[in-house]
């Protein structure tokens, strides 16, 4: 791969070194091919917003359509200083596969402000969001694109979001966002549904491996909004959480960190830096810790070649998106370890928010256990169906989830045909 500019740059080559590849794997249609090597459409905006002292703060915004033959674009809107249109086109593309691979009725799409939303206050916040979503707004609607949260966005931003668009086309539109407080229509079961798929792949990935979860060693990095619920799930599930990573340090313990107090110790810290009935190791040791499942849940970028070559754990679950390099995936394979990609691995998002889509438009709320049984079976299907594929291929679980979610979107492309 050429030596690249910037990690967003990296995160869109390292979309297409895999699309690419499972192109080839599966002799996608050439036409079709060109076509997924293009994101459908990229706006980019400029957001001018009137900052607390007075001035005027103008900040880089952008939508993106990677494809939306399969339906709607669906993808989260990330707000951080490193975003970029490469990153955002990247994620967009990861969301048409993902969307793929657990078979909802959407395309891909994804938003990014750059900014520090640390540092804005709670009125800069709500005039950038408002302000962006007026921007991106000819994009957006129930039937063309529904934004969700990802990286620092939430329910307040989602509600922001929902509540411009329905200004601006005065009309109630709660379908236009998913991840909203349940006061404006949200799903029940949407806040944990990205862990509890997560939890859904580990156990099927150790079935397959003979392994054992009782008692197994876990480690996490980041503890947010993806990794703080897995950190519960996975010690309720009885694995042994033995090390956590966020922004501000790692820590562990290998009898298990108590998890409901690291929760605590972060609510007043800030990280999970200085937790007091563990000890302080560099993530890299984390990383490098002899366990059964290590899970990437905070950036992308994180388990490079070189991570890889001291890797120490069996199973390595993606729930963040593209944590794992293109130059480390061959380093796992040649070690043994298995995969499962982020586009299955973290699809119990995207899951409960088409449930939550559903709804909105059902104007009906489902009750809490027929959203956990949808997820958990939506999940099941698309690890069991990429788990075969893998077999029947014999390649990794991230070339056969490329594999299964490349024909189905390519299926559809040849059923609509080229407009006009
Ligand atoms: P978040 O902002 O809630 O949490 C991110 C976590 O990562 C925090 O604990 C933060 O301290 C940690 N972190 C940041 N930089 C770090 C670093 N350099 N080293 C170690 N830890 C670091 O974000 P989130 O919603 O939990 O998302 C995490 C990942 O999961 C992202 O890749 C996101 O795209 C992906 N994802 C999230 C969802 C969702 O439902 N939120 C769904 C699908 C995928």
């Amino acid at each position: 791969m050429e030596p690249v500019a910037t990690p967003g740059a990296a995160a869109w080559a390292a979309m297409l070194v895999r699309m690419d590849d499972a192109a080839t794997l599966i002799g996608l249609d050439p036409d079709v091919h060109t076509l997924l090597r293009r994101p459908r459409v990229v706006l980019e905006v400029s957001i001018p917003v009137r900052m607390d002292d007075g001035r005027v703060e103008v900040f880089a915004g952008w939508r993106v359509h990677h494809d939306t033959t399969r339906g709607p674009g669906k993808g989260g809107i990330r707000f951080h200083p490193d975003v970029d249109a490469d990153e955002v086109t990247a994620l967009a593309a990861g969301m048409t596969f993902k969307t793929a691979v657990v078979d909802l009725p959407f395309g891909g799409a994804k938003g990014g402000v750059r900014c520090d939303p640390t540092k804005l206050s709670l009125g800069e916040l709500e005039r950038l969001t408002r302000r962006y979503t007026w921007e991106i707004s000819p994009m957006l609607g129930p039937d063309r694109d529904i934004p969700a949260p990802d990286v620092n966005t939430d329910g307040r931003v989602m509600a922001w979001l929902m509540d411009t668009l329905s200004m601006i086309r005065n009309e109630a539109l709660p379908a236009s966002v998913t991840g909203k407080p349940l006061a404006l229509g949200g799903t029940r079961a949407h806040s944990g549904a990205t862990s509890t798929g997560v939890v859904v792949c580990v156990r099927a990935a150790f079935a397959e491996m003979g392994m054992d979860v009782e008692g197994a060693r876990a480690v996490i990095q980041g503890f947010g909004k993806v990794g703080g619920p897995l950190a519960f799930l996975l010690s309720s599930a009885g694995m042994r959480v033995i090390a956590i990573s966020d922004v501000g340090g790692a820590v562990y313990n290998p009898a298990g960190l108590q998890v409901a107090e690291l929760s605590q110790h972060v609510a007043k810290a800030g990280t999970v830096a200085g937790f007091e009935t563990s000890e302080p190791i560099t993530e890299g040791e984390m990383w490098a810790l002899d366990c059964e499942l290590a899970v990437p849940a905070a950036l992308d970028g994180a388990i490079t070649a070189e991570v890889a070559e001291r890797f120490g754990a069996r199973l390595l679950v993606e729930a963040a998106n593209g944590p794992t390099t293109t130059d480390a995936d061959p380093v796992l394979e040649r070690r043994g370890i298995r995969v499962v990609p982020d586009i299955l691995a973290n699809a119990g998002g995207v899951t409960a928010s088409y449930f939550e889509w559903a709804q909105s438009r059902q104007g009906y709320a489902w009750d809490e256990d027929l959203v956990a049984t949808r997820l958990r079976r939506t999940m099941e299907t698309g690890f069991t169906a990429v788990w075969a594929r893998a077999d029947a291929l014999g390649v990794t679980l991230r070339r056969a989830a490329f594999a299964v979610a490349l024909e189905k979107v390519a299926e559809a492309i040849v059923a609509r045909g080229l407009f006009p």
